[in-house]
């Protein structure tokens, strides 16, 4: 099934495998940031939309959890297949909504394949365990089940993966699902409702609805069907969704917000560690919560660095995502670019020098040039806050522990990235650090073969590695007695 683009743009919810509008009948416009142009609109549903759609869910789940492990491989190797094959339509969905570059979206889409295709195969590795007993007349089972329904709420930043890193474990494991994607990027969270349609996946087991967060968020977490919440996002809204899921004590993943550290030592490689800054820093226009934050370099190689990473930054070309040859597109909206100024007026003010960008780019709308400051100090605001754009602070250290302390100094724990080409100090500075995601000598490394997830503030749970579908399942201790042996 090869299809268009406009044939995965869908308009409304996926309820209990109907595509319904929002009851009000009101909608919420979603806008290109490349152009600033609306191209389309999505249902603004509330709290009676989400209460349906968990409610399918539910019904569901009795006959879902029933299926097959292969039975459920089979069907998500299908919807491997249909997004694979539809890779260019539904990158070109996501640029559309999104900004990012046409070839990061469809290593994105193509990434969203991957964690199917990932879960598809764990499916068949969902283990429990025969414990040794005690007892002579006992023996003991532990087994596992899917959780129930579930709830998934995704950000904006990478509308597509997010998601798959949800829907494929929930798919894997038995579960079913309700999803909210961001209200700015919608799309590609719907085209999930089409490709699991297409694919067979039966009515009611992915549900999707757009509309009021809080609503949504508010019954996902406060309704007692609802077994497990899955969140990426904010650290602030994660905190909020946990609180809220309290009141019916339910499981909890969270992906939050990062401040990741980039530390490269005297002794690194230079041209390796300026290529893996610039892939760590402005990709996706440094919208990721892996994107470097806080750039730390040993005091010999500071100089040398700073004017390579600048030189490197000044290259990059800014413009349209659809464009050949972009590799930076718009911020998501003017607010991401009023706070990106926020943060060079307060380095500036500070004492920071902006080697190259610093402003708003001649494109106009939502571009923003790539910058990289120099002299970066603590006191900076950017030391302690998401910057979420393409300015990259540059700061300097003299020794290895001071390295170690300034980039665990955060509340965060998400990624980090170091450089060095000494073995010892790669290992001491590895165990040293307090982050889930641990770059060395790399600056991009996610993959789905590897748990993905933060300590700290930075969230809860694993998305992706074996340890990815944990979270899915229930495990139970069964004691079987009497057995007179
Ligand atoms: P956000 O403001 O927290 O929004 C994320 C999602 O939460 C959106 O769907 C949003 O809906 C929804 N939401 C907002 N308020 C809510 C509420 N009160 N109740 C329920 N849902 C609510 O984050 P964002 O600006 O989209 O994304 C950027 C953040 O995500 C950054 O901090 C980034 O580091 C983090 N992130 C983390 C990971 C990770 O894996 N750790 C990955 C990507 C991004 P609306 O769109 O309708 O507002």
């Amino acid at each position: 099934m090869l299809q268009k683009t406009s044939y995965f743009m869908k308009q409304a919810n996926l309820i209990a495998g109907e595509w319904v509008e929002a009851d009000s009948g009101q909608t919420i416009d979603v806008v290109n940031p490349a152009t600033g142009l609306k191209i389309g609109t999505v249902p603004n549903s509330g709290k009676a939309e989400t209460v349906r759609a968990i409610e399918a869910a539910a019904e569901a789940f009795e006959s879902w959890k029933k299926t097959s492990a292969s039975e459920r491989a089979k069907l998500m190797r299908k919807l491997h297949d249909l997004i694979m094959e539809n890779q260019d339509a539904l990158a070109e969905l996501l640029t559309l909504e999104q900004g990012k570059s046409l070839t990061e979206a469809k290593g994105e889409v193509g990434m969203s394949a991957a964690y199917i295709l990932w879960y598809a195969e764990e499916a068949r590795r969902i283990y429990g365990d025969v414990v040794p007993s005690p007892w002579r007349d006992r023996r003991i089972m532990v087994t596992k089940e899917p959780v129930g329904v579930i709830a998934a709420i995704t950000p904006w930043n990478f509308p597509s993966s997010m998601l798959a890193r949800k829907i494929g474990p929930a798919l894997a494991s038995g579960c079913t699902a309700v999803v909210k994607p961001a209200t700015q990027t919608p799309y590609s969270g719907l085209a999930w409702g089409v490709l699991c349609e297409e694919a067979g996946i039966p009515k009611g087991v992915v549900n999707i609805l757009t509309g009021s967060a809080s609503e949504i968020g508010g019954e996902m977490t406060r309704n007692p069907l609802v077994r497990k919440i899955t969140f990426t996002g904010s650290t602030e809204v994660g905190k909020i969704l946990i609180k809220q899921a309290a009141s019916t004590v339910k499981k909890v993943s969270m992906e939050l917000g990062g401040n990741a550290p980039f530390i490269v030592f005297d002794d690194a490689d230079l041209d390796r560690a300026v290529e893996g800054a610039i892939a760590a820093k402005f990709r996706n226009s440094g919208q990721t919560c892996v994107c470097t934050n806080r750039f730390f370099v040993q005091s010999k190689i500071y100089g040398k660095f700073v004017e390579k990473f600048a030189a490197a930054a000044e290259k990059l070309k800014v413009g349209n995502g659809l464009e050949e040859g972009t590799q930076q597109g718009p911020l998501i909206d003017e607010k991401a670019v009023q706070k990106v100024e926020e943060f060079i007026a307060d380095a500036e003010k500070k004492g920071g020098k902006v080697m190259t960008g610093g402003k708003r780019h001649a494109l106009g709308g939502t571009y923003f040039q790539p910058t990289v400051i120099a002299d970066a100090k603590p006191r900076m605001r950017f030391t302690r806050e998401e910057i979420f754009g393409p300015v990259a602070p540059v700061y300097k250290f003299k020794n290895e522990q001071e390295a170690i302390d300034l980039a665990n100094n955060t509340e965060y724990g998400l990624a980090c990235y170091f450089y060095t080409q000494d073995l010892g100090r790669a290992f001491r500075v590895m165990e040293g650090l307090k982050y889930g995601l641990i770059g060395v000598n790399e600056g991009v490394i996610t993959t789905v073969e590897a748990p993905f997830g933060g300590l700290k503030e930075s969230g809860l749970g694993k998305e992706g590695g074996h340890q990815g579908i944990e979270d899915y399942l229930d495990t139970k201790y069964v004691c079987i007695g009497g057995l007179g042996i």
